[in-house]
């Protein structure tokens, strides 16, 4: 089997300051069948200017770390561990009126469903003034100036027009982008974006990438992408998390991830990519099995029920031993195989390149 995985570079220079950072991250929620590990020990950090790209399948835990950074979690049934920390602040430990007052003005979230995030009782423009006024104060007329500013900027025509339209007036990709305009109208500095673009078609998922890209580079927002698509990650993400089972099992830059895998999870969502530049008669080669129920993880590696090397670390080390994620510079992997057992079981299989 063959995978590819064409990466564009231009990855931004790293600075070593992290605008967030989330340390030991466990996040646990109550139910009435026991205790969900949604999120077991994870760690990342983000700087200004930089995208970083979490990847897994549904139930990986990628979309509940993102809602306790933004405090949007269940606070009844769900039980917190870490430390997550913005611009200075400690945010596990912030009351929710300062939480509140943060999000909107240094954090924002792009949700993967734009209908279901916009009123439709409210016209668009009053949706986007009414998020800027209530972090800045601004009058109603200088908030609706804004909106149709930020309209123009997201690249709805007419925004002085469209300004007043509902909701459902509004294509798919003009509601997103409309999203992404409440999202961004008080400038944050940490923008969080869950699948924003999966509901969408290819063109209007490009155009929207751009623009974030744009924004960015306008901004120095730091971004955290969730996506399911390597595909995306190769044209959105500096820095690159893998996550299986509320875990982050590898680390890396996008070139390294993408293009020299060290976990079997990773590979295993390499293969299962179609790949418009390799040959057209590549099969595809999906994971076998489903992701583990994380009411009751396996023990040892949660992946090694569905990994195709676990029979070749000695001693049944997979089904006992837990992996630890050993990070050098920001790169690494946690897999019992050691570097050369790698190199010769992952030889066939990645061939991917940096174009
Ligand atoms: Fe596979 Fe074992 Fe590595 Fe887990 S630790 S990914 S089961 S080889």
């Amino acid at each position: 089997m063959t995978t590819q995985a064409a990466v564009t570079d231009g990855t931004r220079e790293a600075t070593g300051t992290p605008f967030l950072s989330v340390r030991d991250l466990h996040v646990h929620f109550s139910t009435d069948d026991g205790v969900v590990k949604a999120v077991d020990g994870l760690s990342f950090d983000v700087e200004a200017g930089r995208t970083l790209g979490i990847v897994g399948e549904s139930g990986s835990g990628k979309s509940v770390t993102n809602l306790t950074v933004l405090g949007l979690h269940d606070r009844r049934r769900t039980a917190i561990e870490g430390e997550i920390v913005l611009d200075g602040t400690e945010l596990l430990t912030a009351p929710e009126r300062e939480l509140e007052r943060l999000r909107g003005n240094k954090m924002a979230m792009i949700f993967q469903d734009a209908l279901a995030s916009l009123s439709p009782y409210h016209t668009v423009g009053v949706q986007i003034a009414e998020t800027y006024r209530k972090h800045t104060g601004a009058s109603r007329r200088e908030a609706r100036a804004r909106a149709v500013e930020m309209l123009r900027r997201v690249g709805i025509p007419q925004p002085e027009v469209r300004v007043d339209d509902y909701p459902h007036q509004f294509s798919g990709g003009m509601r997103q982008r409309a999203m992404i305009a409440m999202a961004l109208v008080c400038d944050p500095r940490l923008l969080i974006a869950d699948e924003p673009t999966t509901a969408l078609d290819v063109t209007v998922q490009a155009q929207i990438m751009d623009l974030l890209r744009e924004l960015q580079d306008e901004y120095g927002t730091a971004i955290v992408f969730i996506t399911h698509d390597l595909g995306v990650i190769s044209q959105m993400a500096d820095d690159v998390l893998v996550m299986y089972a509320g875990r982050c099992v590898e680390r890396g830059s996008r070139a390294e991830v993408l293009t020299d895998p060290q976990h079997p999870y990773t590979l295993g969502l390499l293969g299962s990519m179609p790949s418009l530049r390799g040959p057209v008669d590549v099969p595809l080669a999906p994971i076998p099995g489903t992701p583990p129920s994380l009411l009751d993880p396996p023990p040892g590696c949660p992946f090694h029920p569905r990994c195709a090397f676990a029979e070749q670390v000695p001693g049944g080390r997979c089904a006992g031993e837990r992996p630890v994620l050993n990070l050098t510079a920001g790169r690494g992997a946690a897999c019992h195989l050691t570097a050369g057992q790698r190199r010769e079981f992952f030889a066939d299989y990645t061939t991917a390149r940096v174009d």
